[in-house]
């Protein structure tokens, strides 16, 4: 087991990693939760099937009092309607301002409880327990959303958790694809902080199917070490958190183009990075070695291209309305160097020629 601190300005909290240290969230809770009142998990059906029995016998040791929201799997429980059972669920169960609340599962659960805690009598504290790898990136940070049919993530808070328990047994479970997704969040934390990382990773990550549960700790440390950086530094997104969205102008396009569960979110963040890559060489004239960064993620089951039925207006189109364009700039995260990010400004004509010829080449 490895113990992290994530320190920000509004509070610093701990990160325990391990391989089955679920039998000790008891104990970790209370140490960083004085005398909770009740305990609110909040998870999806999937999760709460496989481990939801086992989670709560772990806490009922300890004599707290449990109680279980279970909401759907996926994307579509980041809704008001499913923010609003969870409030009512709280609100009936008599859940006070000494309650605690366990985000438990994956990215979905853990920014829908996070936004439950957030406004609950204006408040309350959270604990993350991720099960999946792309949680290494959404359980740090204190970001927490639902989604409104408008836009994703509109309504939302900075809310950072307590503490954030990560047992990577929970990933035997999970779904290949669901792996890769989050695997490529893992790479994105390489590309912008640490050139010797991504070349280990490309060096002995060949496949996704038989990841070891070593190494899925040292993906998800160093993850959480970049990102905890990044956030200790600026944790309201002003200046330095934006290169986390290094792949996503492209890759939110995507997703938003070919239709949310089409294409999973680090499948097209993947796809974002290669022309983020591509793109930077291009500007910088400056050679990262394109071509086996993009064998290497052909290897690994990444889309390496954009399907030819969309089409590169569109993808502009979805660009400008982005939250982060600003008087129709197109902000990229590009790199200067692998581990060394920069924000770029195109205006959107500039920006077409790029993508086709990125796309044609
Ligand atoms: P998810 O929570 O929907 O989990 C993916 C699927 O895996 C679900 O069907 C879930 O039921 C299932 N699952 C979870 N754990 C499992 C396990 N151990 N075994 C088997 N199946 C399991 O999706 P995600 O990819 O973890 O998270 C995506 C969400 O995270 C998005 O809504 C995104 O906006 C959000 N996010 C937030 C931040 C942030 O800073 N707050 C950052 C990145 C992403
Ligand atoms: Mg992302």
């Amino acid at each position: 087991m490895e113990q992290m601190m994530i320190q920000t300005k509004s509070r610093p909290y701990p990160v325990f990693l391990g391989d089955g240290i679920i039998d000790n969230v008891g104990e970790w809770l209370l140490s960083v939760c004085n005398n909770p009142s009740k305990i609110l998990i909040i998870t999806d059906q999937t999760v709460k099937d496989l481990y939801g029995g086992k989670l709560e016998s772990v806490l009922k040791a300890f004599d707290l009092d449990v109680l279980t929201c279970v909401v759907p799997s996926g994307e579509q429980s980041k809704s008001f309607e499913t923010y609003y059972k969870c409030l009512t669920f709280a609100l009936e169960n008599n859940l006070d301002r000494e309650s605690v609340i366990i985000a438990f599962g994956g990215g979905v659960v853990g920014d829908l409880a996070g936004f439950v805690a957030a406004t609950f009598m204006r408040g309350i504290p959270f604990i993350q327990v991720p099960t999946t790898l792309l949680a290494h990136d959404s359980a740090v940070g204190g970001k927490v959303a639902i989604n409104h049919p408008l836009g994703k993530n509109m309504i939302g808070a900075f809310h950072q958790p307590h503490a954030i328990i990560y047992d990577t047994q929970f990933l035997k479970t999970l779904p290949l694809l669901e792996i890769r997704s989050g695997f490529a969040e893992v790479v994105k934390h390489g590309f912008i902080n640490d050139r010797s990382f991504v070349e280990n990773l490309m060096k002995t990550i060949h496949s996704l199917n038989h990841v070891t549960s070593e190494q899925l700790q040292w993906f998800i440390r160093k993850g959480i070490e970049v990102k905890a950086e990044i956030v200790a530094e600026d944790e309201r997104e002003t200046g330095k958190r934006a290169f986390l969205n290094f792949g996503h102008t492209l890759g939110h396009a995507l997703e938003a183009e070919l239709g949310y569960g089409k294409i999973s979110h680090g499948d097209a963040v993947a796809c974002g990075m290669l022309f983020a890559l591509w793109l930077s060489e291009k500007i910088f004239r400056k050679d990262f070695q394109y071509k086996s960064i993009k064998n290497w993620f052909n290897e690994i089951g990444f889309p390496v291209k954009i399907d030819e039925t969309i089409q590169t207006e569109s993808l502009l189109e979805r660009m400008k309305k982005d939250k982060k364009t600003v008087h129709s700039q197109i902000r990229f995260v590009l790199l200067e160097d692998i581990g060394n990010p920069v924000l770029k400004t195109f205006d959107t004509h500039t920006l077409y020629s790029f993508l086709n010829e990125w796309r044609t080449e």
